[in-house]
């Protein structure tokens, strides 16, 4: 037997990984997780969903890490009768497939700019069979200003998308007032959430927490920084496609 032995992660690893972490899930829900693992580990080889390109690399990086946020969006969500949960720059669907998984109840929208990967997603959420789940093509620059979407969520994640302050300006006005931006970020982010306060504070929101998240078997070290939003958001935000991310508000002085 090889060294690497030590190192492998079997698909038992990953299923008692699930269950510890997260108790309250059902065999087919821990079932449907490893079945969009396999999903992704199928589609990525035609489709570059996610740099994680091993199988049980996928494990631990896109469910156990994405699992990670089960109990700060249920805080999150709270009392909100309605919960609707906005996934900005789904990708492949991190984190919005696995919670849409975690949390049957609620409505997930899954938005992104590029339509070949949301056909992707869409076939995964077919063969998964989940209702909850609808993908949305589109800049969020531009959905942000739709009606049909601004202030109508209860929370909104992003997960490997831009700079913090960026993701406020885009994130924040899709929100519900008193919604809020959960935000998985790595560990050395003084910098960013010094502008990401800036940010808040002229599109309507305030830093609620900056919290290292337990590790859950995934390995990554991961900063969740969430930001309630506060205070409606000002018609000018987001600004034009581009200048959220170009040039972010709260950089510099
Ligand atoms: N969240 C996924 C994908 C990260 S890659 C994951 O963790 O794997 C970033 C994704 O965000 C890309 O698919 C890109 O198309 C999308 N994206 C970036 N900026 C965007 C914007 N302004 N509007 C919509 N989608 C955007």
């Amino acid at each position: 037997v090889a060294e690497t032995s030590n190192e492998e992660f079997t698909d038992r690893d990953l299923e008692s990984a699930i269950r510890q972490s997260t108790p309250e899930l059902s065999d087919a829900q821990v079932a449907s997780l490893i079945g969009y693992r396999d999903l992704m580990f199928e589609t990525n080889q035609r489709i570059n969903l996610t740099a994680v390109r091993d199988r049980s690399e996928m494990g631990r990086r896109l469910v156990l890490e994405s699992l990670r946020l089960v109990r700060p969006l249920r805080g999150a969500i709270g009392l909100d009768r309605d919960p609707r949960v906005l996934d900005l720059g789904t990708g492949g669907g991190i984190p919005g497939v696995l919670l849409a998984i975690a949390f049957p109840d609620v409505q997930f929208a899954l938005l992104d700019a590029t339509g070949k990967k949301l056909a992707a997603v869409n076939e995964m959420v077919m063969a998964l069979g989940l209702a909850n789940v609808e993908t949305v093509h589109v800049r969020a620059e531009e959905a942000a200003h739709d009606e049909a979407w601004r202030g109508t969520f209860t929370v909104v994640t992003a997960r490997a998308v831009s700079s913090l302050p960026a993701l406020v300006e885009l994130g924040l006005p899709f929100l519900k007032l008193h919604g809020h931006l959960l935000l998985p970020k790595g560990m050395e982010i003084d910098d960013e959430l010094r502008a990401a306060e800036k940010a808040a504070r002229i599109v309507g929101g305030r830093i609620a927490s900056s919290v290292v998240l337990p590790d859950n078997g995934s390995h990554v070290e991961t900063t969740l920084v969430v930001i309630e939003k506060n205070r409606t958001t000002p018609a000018a935000y987001p600004r034009r496609t581009g200048l959220p991310t170009r040039q972010p508000l709260g950089a510099g002085s």
